[in-house]
């Protein structure tokens, strides 16, 4: 694989960033994931708004131009020959000289860092069966919404769901769901009420979370932007999660509580659809 690493494209084992990078020592780092699809970027511009939203809540010096970033992502998608999969893009506060709490003078260079996965993205063996579901406390610092890869409690939860033989974990907060450890979560309820929780500091402001609710009102469906308990989700129609990587992504059981028939619901495998076929031709 080519990556990308300050300016110079490089095969991977070449790629060196400095072991005082802040990202390596201080998690002070924000990234992005973009999907591919046909060799294509899907809602570019969607995350290169939330990317400077990301830089700018912490303060990294670091100026967004959209051209010059898409041409890297072009570039490299090319090189690697990727007609379906992931752009990673990953922009830290940079290498100080040595390991200190204070960020370093503002003349420090960020670092950026992008690579691409090939992976099959639509047709998915989770989707198709539904995935399950174990929840856990959300342990995680109380800026959900700016996109750091501080990642260390998502992907314990993740691997704890694996022991429990689950597929993925939401997280509770104050007694209700904020979101999955890499995905924004919904129910639908019995009368057709698609829920997700609203937007605030405690959950990441999801790019496919905003493409799928403008799907939703699309198809004239109900829509409740609130706060819901695991009871009332083991109780729900259907429930599925969201991220720009699985799209619409089904869930069957929660907490060992099986939702609907135990199958992937009808609106979240039209919304799957819906969402695949409207982003796949407006990709860039
Ligand atoms: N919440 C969290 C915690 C995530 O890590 C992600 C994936 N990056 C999402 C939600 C989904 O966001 P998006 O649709 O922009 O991928």
């Amino acid at each position: 694989r080519t990556v990308y690493v300050n300016g110079q494209y490089v095969p991977e084992n070449e790629a060196s960033v400095s072991i005082f990078d802040r990202a390596f020592l201080f998690a002070d780092a924000v990234y992005e994931v973009t999907s591919v699809l046909d060799g294509k970027l899907i809602d570019f511009h969607g995350h290169i708004t939330r990317l400077e939203r990301s830089l700018s809540e912490l303060g990294i010096n670091f100026k967004v131009d959209a051209d010059a970033l898409l041409a890297i992502h072009r570039e490299l998608v090319s090189k690697n020959n990727v007609t379906e999969g992931l752009v990673y893009l990953q922009i830290s506060r940079g290498a100080a000289s040595d390991r200190d709490f204070m960020f370093p003078a503002a003349d420090v260079a960020p670092t950026v860092v992008l690579f691409t996965q090939s992976k099959s993205l639509i047709k998915s063996a989770l989707a198709e069966r539904g995935q399950k579901i174990v929840s856990f406390a959300d342990l995680r610092w109380r800026r959900c919404d700016i996109k750091t890869v501080q990642l260390l409690y998502p992907s314990i939860v993740k691997n704890e769901a694996a022991k429990k033989g689950a597929d993925d974990a939401w997280l509770v907060l104050d007694g209700k769901v904020t979101e999955g450890s890499s995905n924004n979560s919904y129910i639908v309820t019995r009368d057709g009420t698609i829920v997700t929780r609203e937007l605030s500091h405690d959950i990441l402001h999801g790019i496919t979370r905003k493409a799928v609710l403008k799907c939703a009102a699309e198809l004239d469906l109900k829509v409740e932007e609130r706060a819901f308990t695991i009871a009332e989700a083991q109780t729900a129609q259907e429930a599925f999660t969201t991220s720009a990587s699985a799209f619409v992504c089904p869930v069957v059981e929660i907490d060992g509580a099986v939702i609907g028939d135990g199958t992937p619901g009808p609106i979240a495998k039209r919304l799957r659809e819906i969402y695949i076929d409207a982003n796949r031709a407006a990709a860039i």
